[in-house]
């Protein structure tokens, strides 16, 4: 007997239940040995529980081979930042790559954002007193290498040629120096790899104007968060981009994009960044073939036209989602 691999699924609020549906049924199609486990967090299940994330919840997740995450809005910070640091996800990545038939910006886009996910500001330690906040920064020696030789490996793994470290060391001397040091040693250890740097904010700028000259991205947790989002707006906006957060031992994996209450409850969500972080999984726990052939199909009906209305179309979440099926089968009657 084939053992089913634990699959926990957490739609959360707004549109990410929309898209997790349709991601669904997409994955439904592959018929793979997983065992889908709904689990609730969220704005919603803070109201109905008193905790946006139980116990029972980062348990199934603790429990799991991979999570399949939708989106949470206000709760965000006490729910998918939790997550990534209960679960020591320690590696984000976020590919931006330009799709055929999408109205871009640019073409031929192909860049991979690795974002260190457990350190830098977004470790919650905030003070505030006497009309004075502050939020505390944290950059560790250990935490910088693993993300560094997580993106190293990551740039041969997929045949890249060039690592670039995005900081702001000339300001942040301590935290983005030592980061950017850390790299500068880990890069000795791959000659293979070109590595080079830029100060984050002329990042941004080139980012804008010659994407190209970007293959892997390495940066600090917050840097990442806004480039990656940067990156997303260049081949096409959020409901493109896809996203893993990858552990020693968990995975969790997610679309870029918010609960985007503007556009939830209208069955308009594009279903994309959901289902190519399912594709995300799928390669992760080893069914490359599958997630290869769920990306062909769906970039196929992108190209036909058949989209959201944020491309351009007129299907709504699900008929996306159906068209993708629809291919799917096609190819396997071919
Ligand atoms: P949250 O507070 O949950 O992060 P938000 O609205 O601040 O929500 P996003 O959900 O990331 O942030 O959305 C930002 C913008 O991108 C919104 O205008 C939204 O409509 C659009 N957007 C995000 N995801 C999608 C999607 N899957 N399909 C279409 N548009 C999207």
């Amino acid at each position: 007997m084939i053992m089913k691999k634990k699959i926990v699924v957490i739609p959360g609020d707004g549109i990410g239940k929309e898209v997790m549906e349709a991601a669904m049924l997409v994955l439904r199609e592959l018929d793979l040995p997983f065992e889908y486990i709904y689990m609730e967090a969220g704005d919603e299940c803070a109201e109905k529980y008193g905790t946006p994330l139980p116990e029972e919840t980062l348990q199934a997740c603790k429990e799991s081979d991979a999570v399949l995450f939708g989106a949470v809005g206000e709760t965000a910070a006490d729910v998918i930042v939790k997550l990534r640091f209960e679960l020591e996800t320690f590696a984000n990545i976020r590919p931006a790559k330009s799709f055929r038939g999408v109205k871009a910006l640019y073409d031929n886009v192909d860049i991979v954002i690795v974002r260190e996910n457990t350190e830098c500001l977004y470790k919650g330690f905030e003070f505030e007193f006497d009309g004075v906040a502050e939020t505390v920064r944290i950059i560790t020696k250990k935490g910088s290498e693993r993300i560094a030789r997580f993106a190293f490996e990551l740039a041969r793994k997929e045949g890249r040629k060039k690592v670039t470290v995005l900081h702001k060391a000339n300001v942040m001397k301590k935290t983005c120096g030592l980061f950017r040091n850390v790299c500068r040693e880990v890069a000795k250890d791959y000659p293979d790899i070109e590595y080079n740097e830029y100060y984050i904010d002329a990042a941004c700028m080139y980012l804008v104007m010659d994407p190209w000259r970007f293959d892997v991205i390495l940066t600090t947790n917050m840097f990442g968060d806004i480039v990656s989002d940067l990156a997303a707006g260049l081949v096409g906006g959020l409901g493109l981009a896809p996203s893993a957060n990858i552990g020693e031992k968990h995975a969790l994996f997610e679309p870029v994009h918010g609960s985007a209450p503007d556009i939830a409850g209208k069955g308009i969500a594009n279903p994309t960044a959901m289902v190519l972080s399912a594709c995300m999984m799928l390669k992760h726990l080893g069914y490359v073939e599958e997630a290869i052939k769920v990306e062909r199909a769906l970039e196929e009906v992108i190209a036909e036209g058949k989209t959201t209305p944020d491309l351009g179309g007129n299907l709504k979440t699900m008929e996306m989602a159906e068209e993708v099926v629809r291919k799917l089968r096609e190819g396997l009657r071919a």
